[in-house]
């Protein structure tokens, strides 16, 4: 009921913008993350009083936890937003050119005539969070900016972290990126958001009767994973919460990105016009990566929703994932050679220099059902891994991030997450 209450008010307020002027919102907002934390308050006393001895025990270590750790206030159902906003007040290379002041609020020419600019916003709370001061911070002005950015995702409740990180990405590329507009697929964007996140999906597509092969490449910022479900049984498929046969064990993370770079058959109402065949021609499709981005964000798709059905559900099985994770397997080169078997021949291999080695540094993960669930994300600091569940900052043992529902997993390239950890 409170929480219908705050997504009213929430929703309410969004509807009011236009009228309101912008310190008014930014206000409302603030006053309602205080709101919150009295309703919460009420709510679960007991599991407060229990955190705050916790957090009495913590205090003396929270002032040696590594810089850059300090909570975010839920400002109503915002949890989508301050996991994925911890996930890049973290990633090596983006946070530090925020922090080195190459885009903010004194030097933007890009900020819109009512002073909104998602980039300089977001310089706002590296700023913020790598001040040392460690009390929770509200990212109103943040969430002020990114309503206007993406209208059409502010009129929604309940919020998909994933969708958000994909708008926010979009958001910075639009005020930082140079060639706005002239490269449509930002391939070659030199935007801080493409120079970090960008990688590059090879696509072939082969004819079954000649062999003839068409190839895409593809910039994406992210990979969306799907969960092999093949040995589910229809009944499990069916229900609304789907968890692994008791034979089949654990799905893995090396398993989903199998079934990514996996031949799939074509459907015949997907027939591809073959150049050679001059026809529509049964084809085979492989994915493959072309190029690895500096950090690499993998998307699992746990919510999936049936049009024909007119339902969703969620997928909430566990998922193991390697802290460090090798990715040669599933690029361009290893998979075109394994199709080809052993008539092995000259690869041209641009992308040497990227290592394909890979260390996990952020966890966004998803609990409870589709749209009552709450995010709270993993970070991994020298080596210790941090709880960041909106306001609250703790230290956890590594089994605990293995039993969370991961949702969005970010590694950095190995030689970064060393760099960035030395001291
Ligand atoms: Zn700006
Ligand atoms: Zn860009
Ligand atoms: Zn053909």
């Amino acid at each position: 009921m409170i929480l219908i209450l705050i997504r009213l008010l929430c929703l309410k307020i969004f509807m009011d913008m236009p009228s309101k002027t912008h310190d008014s919102v930014i206000d409302d907002l603030m006053r309602r993350s205080s709101k919150r934390r009295r309703l919460n308050s009420v709510v679960d006393l007991d599991l407060k009083r229990s955190k705050l001895l916790v957090s009495m025990r913590d205090r003396r270590a929270k002032s040696c936890y590594p810089l850059g750790l300090r909570g975010l206030n839920n400002l109503g159902s915002t949890c989508f937003m301050n996991s994925v906003l911890q996930a890049l007040l973290h990633a090596p290379s983006f946070w530090n050119y925020f922090l080195s002041e190459r885009h903010g609020p004194e030097t933007c020419k890009k900020r819109s005539s009512d002073h909104l600019c998602l980039a300089c916003d977001f310089g706002v709370i590296c700023s913020a969070v790598y001040s040392g001061n460690r009390t929770p911070y509200s990212p109103a002005q943040f969430l002020y900016s990114w309503w206007h950015h993406s209208a059409n995702l502010a009129s929604y409740e309940q919020q998909d972290a994933h969708e958000f990180f994909i708008s926010v990405l979009d958001g910075i590329h639009e005020r930082e990126g140079k060639e706005r507009n002239s490269n449509k697929d930002n391939g070659g964007c030199q935007c801080i958001a493409h120079r970090v996140f960008s990688g590059m999906l090879r696509s072939d597509v082969t004819c079954t009767a000649c062999g003839f092969t068409s190839t895409t490449y593809d910039p994406c910022v992210d990979i969306s994973l799907n969960m092999d479900t093949t040995n589910f049984s229809s009944v499990d498929v069916a229900s609304k919460s789907v968890r692994p046969n008791e034979d089949t064990g654990r799905s893995t993370l090396l398993a989903c990105l199998d079934l990514f770079t996996r031949p799939e058959r074509l459907g015949s109402d997907q027939k591809l016009y073959c150049q050679n065949c001059q026809e529509r021609r049964d084809s085979m499709k492989q994915m493959s990566i072309k190029r690895l981005p500096l950090v690499l964000s993998l998307h699992i798709k746990r919510f999936e929703h049936s049009s024909l059905r007119r339902s969703s559900r969620k997928i909430d099985w566990f998922l193991q994932f390697p802290f460090s994770l090798d990715m040669t397997p599933y690029l361009s080169p290893s998979i075109v050679r394994n199709r080809f078997g052993n008539r092995i021949f000259g690869f041209e291999s641009d992308e040497s220099d990227i290592s394909s080695e890979f260390e996990v540094f952020a966890v966004v993960t998803h609990s409870g059902m589709l749209d009552s669930g709450h995010y709270v994300t993993y970070l991994r600091l020298q080596d210790q891994w941090y709880k960041c569940d909106d306001a609250w900052i703790t230290e956890v043992d590594e089994r605990i991030v293995r039993a969370a529902q991961c949702y969005m997993i970010f590694y950095v390239q190995k030689m970064l997450y060393c760099k960035a950890n030395e001291d």
